[in-house]
């Protein structure tokens, strides 16, 4: 089927290690935190006063006005690395970027108004995070190294890590973030590797659902979501409503926050497992075809399991797109109007009348009994066969850099 050179490429790998942090450290940490989430503040201001004023704001703009009056009126951002403020801009940058994208779906029709968001300010404790990075910095290109289980950050120095970098390659930056009272480290690392070469033509159609994680085109017994999932979403709930009756300021409030937001990033890490594993698993096929689920914005939570909606369709194709390059796999997104649930996939006539809560479903014409998820599925892998991408190996799976990596939430 598809040619495949076979040379060397890079990718840029994420890997998130658990940091145990001094006591001091953890002051500068936050410290950091709290200058990476002034910078993004003060240019959401200035942004939004600029475009008010007539102005074309760019994040591009800001770092170089805030680089300007940074030493005089922020001496204390020099405390610091200097990537902490520069990073936030960027970020900030790209969220308006997603922002006027969106708006641009919204005109097309490809999505509803209540699902935009402009961007907002941030408040303290949340989404605490700072970035140190090696960028083009050539007089220091070590700022951020590691050594066994320790990383070096700038100003900072060596701070411990529960395990070593998994992945031998150049690191491009480190973000470092605060879950609960737990400190993070995802480091993005760009490594050469050599593509596996694919002999074989295996076709997989993979249909993401609500009641089970995934279900192939092939006879693989559907992918069970995670099962302990449910019992802590309720445990979830049941805190929160402890933590709503906790007295403002006191200290079985805080107590109580502590506990809630472990067990968020015990949620997390269940479903983040449970997409790596589907995704690892996934390219074990030559061609992968998934649906495009980014447009259907609000629509995707209810199409997709718990475990999916919560980290986004975008996680699931960012992990199934890097491991599949590296396994010498193509993924095939298919068109957003395919029809895969409501087509036979026998005769190919369509169900137009077929509702989101029927799980099987007959179809009139050839008779042919369907479970929905499974035939969804045979539509998919039926696509990769009248894809032209499947000639030329899949969607942006020869760019350089193909994988976005996200900074750490
Ligand atoms: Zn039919």
């Amino acid at each position: 089927m598809a040619y495949r050179p076979n040379t060397v490429k890079d990718v840029i790998l994420a890997h998130r290690i658990r940091l145990d942090p001094t006591t001091a450290q953890e002051a500068q940490f936050a410290c950091a935190c709290g200058v990476a989430r002034f910078a993004y503040n003060w240019g959401l201001a200035e942004w939004r006063r600029q475009y008010l004023s007539g102005g074309k704001p760019s994040d591009v703009a800001l770092r170089k006005q805030l680089n300007a009056i940074k030493s005089e009126q922020f001496p204390w951002m020099r405390e610091v690395t200097k990537s902490a403020p520069q990073q936030a801009l960027k970020n900030l940058g790209r969220a308006y970027a997603n922002f006027f994208e969106d708006l641009k779906k919204f005109r097309r029709g490809e999505i509803p108004w209540g699902t935009i968001r402009a961007p907002r300010f941030k408040k303290k404790d949340r989404h605490d995070a700072f970035r140190a990075d090696n960028g083009t910095d050539k007089v220091h290109p070590h700022a951020v190294k590691t050594d066994g289980k320790r990383v070096k950050l700038p100003l900072i120095g060596w701070v411990a890590m529960r395990e070593e970098v998994r992945f031998a390659g150049r690191i491009l930056a480190v973000t470092v973030s605060r879950k609960a009272d737990r400190w993070y480290a995802s480091f993005s690392i760009e490594v050469d590797y050599q593509p596996d070469v694919r002999t074989d033509d295996s076709v997989v159609g993979v249909d993401l659902g609500v009641t089970s994680l995934a279900t192939l085109s092939d006879c693989t017994p559907k992918i069970p979501a995670p099962k302990p999932l449910g019992r802590y979403l309720k445990k979830l709930r049941r805190l929160a409503r402890a933590l709503s009756r906790k007295q403002r300021g006191s200290r079985n409030r805080g107590k109580a926050k502590t506990k809630l937001a472990r067990l968020h990033g015990h949620i997390a890490n269940i479903r983040s497992d449970a997409l790596h594993k589907l995704t690892t698993y996934l390219t074990r096929y030559r061609t992968i075809v998934i649906e495009d689920l980014n447009v259907a914005g609000m629509l995707a939570n209810r199409r997709l399991s718990r475990a999916i909606a919560d980290v986004g369709f975008f996680e699931f194709r960012r992990q199934l797109e890097y491991k599949s390059t590296m396994a010498g796999s193509s993924v095939i997104v298919a068109d957003r109007w395919l029809a895969s649930s409501k087509l036979c996939s026998t005769c190919a006539s369509k169900n137009e009348t077929l509702r989101l809560a029927e799980r099987t479903w007959t179809c009139q014409p050839c008779g042919t009994s369907h479970d929905r998820d499974r035939n969804a599925a045979l539509n998919l892998a039926r696509y990769a066969e009248s894809s032209p991408a499947s000639a030329c190996g899949a969607e942006g799976s020869n760019d350089r850099h193909q994988t976005v990596v996200k900074p750490a939430a």
